[in-house]
């Protein structure tokens, strides 16, 4: 093995940070020495700390590790691959074994005919290439006037700029603007939030329509694409009625518009099957990945898409002039292929779906009657606790958001890693988790929330 790398002490390492390090989503200028954690290693589903704190990690890193840490199995085929090829490009006519490769498992294992895989580096910019596809594709159709991508407010696609536009997220929206043109939101189907004394199932069909009245509002020849997470995830694990998904397949189909799955959380087993659109029946014309791809050993993205739909794009659209230096880079490919394997191995999608799920869904359900606790959703392995002053109205906290913070830093302080979503506490755990970590999680949750209780009440 190579050697270690030899850092300084954590003193050191955190003001070396705190002179230099710009942190993505954050206010830098408000962080201490004293908010910094030092994570220092990982094994299974825990983290430690240079405090020596070993941490349940419930959101497996962001939504991505989902075989685990300490996969040295996928270390050595990364390790391997660069010995081997560490970077050739697959522009101008080259190809390698480990990108051919990944392209044909990730079609045998996407639903229907979405067997033209793009490589990208993340998932905002596989997002952004789910953008030029799109506007492409209807380009080269003769319908360049169909440019417009409809998504949804609250929804997260990513922060590149193609990222922040497709997505619905007001605060980035609000940065660094003007954005992309031609992006609308429409509303969610967050029901807790937003449902007031509908029938969950009702208004999921009304949040589902205003796809169609959207539609009708800006014309169909204006309209490329629906996209949208089966769950939204960074949201806060917004889970749709049962109503919802099947009234959007009906308007997309009913329409000219492709409909487009984002599927950076909701891949590679989250939901106890390797795609969400499989798990709710979606039938997208497009997916996007990254995370659960490579488990987030490496950073890769793609794109699936259509094959019959690429092949009408190919037939007049000439070069598609659109490309990363790392897209199908062979180290990130061997990773995800070594991910993908020990998924299949390990039988990750069919454990998560008949035993870790419906385990995961009853511990959490034991909550539901805390005083604080104003719901308890959950849907494969994501989870989302509704945090209330009185239930069991769903009236919000004053100062939205603030109750959140508290019980996710209690949380950490407590040994496991929530994150709060504004007041949804949310959990991701790796797919990996045993039945006593699952315990240890709910022991950890409950503890937490009581704590935050008493501060709050
Ligand atoms: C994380 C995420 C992205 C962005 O992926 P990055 O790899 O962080 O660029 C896009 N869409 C969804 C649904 C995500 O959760």
């Amino acid at each position: 093995m190579g050697d270690k790398p030899n850092f300084p002490d954590a003193e050191t390492i955190k003001k070396t940070d705190l002179a230099h390090h710009w942190h993505p989503f954050m206010d830098t200028a408000d962080l201490g020495m004293d908010d910094l954690r030092l994570i220092t290693s990982a094994k299974g589903s825990h983290i430690w700390d240079s405090n020596g704190n070993k941490v349940l990690d419930g959101m497996a890193g962001l939504w991505c590790v989902n075989v685990g840490y300490g996969r040295d199995e996928i270390s050595d085929a990364a390790a391997a691959q660069m010995k081997e090829l560490p970077y050739y490009n697959t522009f101008f006519k080259s190809t390698h074994a480990p990108v051919a490769a990944l392209a044909e498992k990730i079609a045998s294992i996407t639903p229907g005919d979405l067997n033209r895989i793009f490589f990208n580096t993340s998932g905002s910019d596989s997002n952004d290439t789910v953008l030029r596809i799109a506007r492409t594709y209807w380009a080269a159709k003769g319908k360049p006037e169909k440019t417009v991508m409809i998504t949804r407010k609250n929804a997260y696609h990513g922060s590149t700029f193609a990222g922040v536009a497709l997505g619905g997220m007001s605060a980035m929206h609000d940065q660094g603007g003007p954005h992309i043109p031609d992006i609308v939101q429409i509303d969610q189907p967050y029901w807790f939030d937003e449902g007031g004394d509908m029938d969950p199932e009702e208004f999921g069909l009304m949040r589902a329509r205003a796809l169609e009245e959207e539609i009708d509002r800006l014309g169909e020849d204006r309209v490329a694409a629906f996209m949208a997470e089966p769950i939204q995830g960074a949201g806060g694990v917004i889970i749709p009625s049962e109503s919802y998904w099947p009234e959007i397949k009906r308007i997309c189909k009913e329409r000219d518009i492709l409909l487009i799955a984002d599927e950076v959380i909701c891949g590679f087993g989250r939901t106890g099957e390797w795609f969400g659109s499989i798990h709710y029946d979606i039938e997208p014309d497009m997916i996007s990945m990254a995370k659960g791809l490579s488990s987030a050993y490496l950073p890769i993205g793609a794109v699936a898409f259509s094959e019959a739909r690429a092949q009408e794009m190919f037939a007049t659209a000439g070069e598609f002039v659109h490309g990363y230096t790392y897209s199908g880079h062979p180290a990130c490919c061997a990773a995800a292929l070594k991910n993908i394997e020990i998924i299949e191995r390990e039988d990750l999608i069919t454990r998560t779906r008949e035993h870790t799920a419906p385990l995961f869904a009853e511990k959490l359900a034991t909550l539901a009657d805390h005083p604080i606790v104003g719901e308890v959703r959950t849907r494969g392995l994501l989870a989302a606790i509704e945090l209330v002053p009185e239930k069991p109205s769903r009236k919000r906290f004053d100062n939205y958001g603030e109750v959140g913070a508290l019980c996710r830093d209690i949380s950490f302080k407590n040994g496991l890693v929530m994150r709060a979503v504004r007041d949804s506490m949310v959990m991701s755990p790796p797919l990996i988790i045993t039945d006593d970590e699952l315990e240890e999680l709910v022991t950890k949750v409950r503890k937490t929330l009581d704590e935050t209780w008493e501060q709050v009440s």
